[in-house]
């Protein structure tokens, strides 16, 4: 297929741009760089540095089977400083992609959403049935993306998959020896900060609340493999019918706490993890994990890679980037 992939250029979009490449897809990617990296698309991929509102004119030239769509801002706490930026970019960005790929007979779309869409879920594990109710306006424009994507599948005959992801975590090496991971210029996610802290760079991790009602007290959740997370993705592709919008989970279907993955970056670094246990950080839910049973069935979809191999991945990934 030739597929276009918006956000190529960011984490996730860069590790799934480099599994279909992998797969022998033809890969276009559109990232304006204000938050990815150009030396994250992978060599193969056609690139334009454009933003995703830019796309109309282009779009029919292009000929695309299908749209990845992860061109978005996901900073939660941003979103709640700049909450029209978000549905600008998130919302109302998407919505015209949707209308070009109308315009231009592009049948197919795969949309980034989150877990976050959730909140504070009451039941563990999640599943897509779950009340949501989303705690910041990040995952607000991540639903209400969802809910127009079903809305144009059915009237418009698109056909859809959203993938909501847990915590994503790890690092992908090409046969080449190319590796594509995490590099936020404002890193918030616990692994990074954790390798961080155990390679001395900058201070001491802060470890945000233990006193939450779980079995260490620390916040669990459900880490999932990039590129388990890509595999879905490329799986995707080929799902669902028109007319239908299929919303999945994508996590492992068990939760790790913040004190595990702590031990587990101790483990894969050999180092100590200088850590300062600090208040609850604003929002956090105690515990969040999938249910993955939907993406197995409608897409064979099963995860296989655990948290010591995403910390140690991302470990590679992350000496990589210092060397
Ligand atoms: N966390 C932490 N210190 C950090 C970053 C994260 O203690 O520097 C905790 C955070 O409070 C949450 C868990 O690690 O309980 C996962 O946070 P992350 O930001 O990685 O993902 P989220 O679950 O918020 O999407």
């Amino acid at each position: 297929m030739r597929v276009l992939v918006t956000g190529g250029a960011g984490y996730v979009g860069s590790v799934v741009s480099a599994l279909l490449l992998a797969e022998g897809h033809e890969v276009i990617v559109v990232d304006d760089l204000s938050t990815g990296h150009a030396d994250a698309v992978p060599p193969g991929a056609v690139f334009h540095q454009m933003s995703v509102a830019a796309l109309d004119p282009v779009l029919g030239d292009w000929d695309v089977d299908a749209v990845m769509h992860f061109a978005a801002k996901s900073l939660v706490g941003e979103s709640v400083q700049e909450p029209a930026m978000y549905w600008r970019n998130n919302v109302v960005g998407t919505v015209a992609l949707l209308d070009s790929m109308r315009a231009h007979g592009v049948p197919r779309i795969v949309f980034s959403s989150t877990a976050a869409v959730y909140g504070q879920a009451e039941q563990q594990p999640i599943e897509e049935s779950a009340p949501t109710r989303p705690t910041n306006p990040y995952g607000a424009t991540k639903l209400a993306v969802d809910m127009a994507l079903t809305n144009y599948a059915q009237a418009y005959g698109m056909t859809a998959v959203s993938l909501r992801y847990f915590n994503v975590a790890g690092a992908y090496e090409t046969a080449d020896g190319l590796r594509f991971g995490e590099r936020h210029a404002v890193e918030t996610h616990l692994i990074p900060n954790a390798l961080a802290s155990a390679a001395g760079e900058g201070e001491a991790m802060s470890l945000f609340g233990t006193d939450y009602p779980t079995p260490d007290g620390t916040c669990v959740r459900d880490y999932i493999h990039v590129v388990d997370l890509a595999a879905a993705h490329v799986s995707a592709l080929a799902a669902g019918e028109p007319g239908e919008h299929h919303i999945l989970n994508l996590g492992s279907g068990s939760g790790s706490s913040v004190r595990e993955v702590l031990s587990a970056v101790a483990a894969v670094t050999q180092r100590d993890v200088p850590v300062v246990e600090a208040p609850r950080r604003a929002g956090d839910p105690a515990v969040l994990v999938a249910s993955h049973e939907q993406a197995t069935r409608i897409l064979g979809w099963r995860p296989q890679r655990d948290l010591e191999a995403m910390v140690s991945d991302a470990w590679q990934f992350f000496l990589a980037s210092r060397a």
